[in-house]
């Protein structure tokens, strides 16, 4: 009887493994690299494309440091979409890892749409990887979603345009709802001054003056001299507030925030999403909490 059994579970076995990867190729197994990214994706991709993403929620995308689950799920994956621009240092790791069967898309450099320099620090001149900071910047991105995806499951492609097309229209009212909620805000108020000089799309998009103490986070951070420099410019130029960001120490910000008497607001969301309860849930809700954030502090008017 019991060896009845065993040979039965034997079977079943052998059965249940050998059925694995036969249901492996028929999903398309994509990971993000943060989760901004990983939205977009996700929002073109639909049910039938399995979405993952490497950077948890709240955590730094440009310190990242690949841990072994990251490891297994890249190993069953078929494509990476990450920024590129230098956003992710740690790609290397990935493309080391990498094989004829892992695709990896750099969505920023792919992204029909123009690019910004570094304003500041040690990557100053370089390409600024942050372009989802502007809704049209995050719709080129949805563009080399959609190309790719329809690449890989041609079948399927009529359904990724469709979604693409939509998360478009959705990504352009987001832009006119944000630059409304931006309108009462005096010109010479415009100004964001944060940790990272991540803000210079947005900037450009919504006639800001953006600056930040260093230019990008993988970069050492806050040194004596830039922020001497910065001292000087606040003597010189008082903006209404200073801004802190969710994954980045505020321990600079507050101090030159000491030293001026000036405010420190925030915190604005940059380089990840918040948690599900935050309120920066999703990339149309972390636009509208930054021009909140931003309205209230740069003295934006109130409507009557
Ligand atoms: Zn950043």
């Amino acid at each position: 009887m019991s060896k009845w059994f065993t040979w039965v579970w034997a079977l079943l076995f052998v059965a249940l493994i050998s059925a694995a990867p036969a249901y492996a190729n028929t999903t398309l197994r994509v990971i993000a690299s943060f989760s901004v990214m990983e939205e977009l994706v996700k929002r073109v991709a639909g049910d039938t494309v399995s979405v993952n993403v490497i950077v948890p929620r709240g955590e730094d995308v440009h310190r990242w440091e690949l841990t072994p689950p990251n490891v297994l799920a890249l190993e069953e994956t078929h494509i990476v979409f990450y920024n590129g621009l230098g956003l992710e240092p740690w790609i290397r790791h990935v493309e080391a890892m990498s094989d004829d069967q892992l695709t990896l898309v750099e969505v920023a450099k792919k992204a029909d749409y123009t690019p910004l320099t570094i304003s500041t620090g040690q990557y100053k001149g370089e390409p600024d990887p942050h372009m989802w900071m502007d809704p049209e910047g995050a719709a080129a991105y949805i563009d080399v979603i959609a190309e790719t995806l329809a690449e890989h499951l041609p079948e399927q492609a009529d359904a990724f345009y469709a979604r693409a097309d939509e998360a478009r229209r959705a990504l352009n009212n987001l832009n006119q709802a944000v630059k409304e909620r931006l309108e009462g805000i005096p010109q010479t108020n415009r100004t964001l001054l944060t940790s990272e000089a991540g803000f210079g799309y947005f900037a450009r998009a919504y006639a800001f003056d953006a600056q930040g103490v260093w230019g990008v986070n993988h970069e050492t951070q806050g040194s004596a001299q830039a922020m001497a420099k910065i001292s000087e410019q606040l003597a010189e130029k008082r903006p209404p507030a200073l801004f802190f960001e969710s994954t980045t120490p505020s321990i600079h910000m507050d101090a030159l925030s000491r030293e001026a008497s000036l405010p420190l607001a925030g915190p604005l969301y940059v380089d990840s999403l918040s948690g599900e309860d935050g309120p920066a849930a999703n990339y149309a809700d972390m636009l509208r909490h930054n021009a909140e954030v931003m309205h209230t502090a740069l003295g934006g008017a109130t409507a009557e």
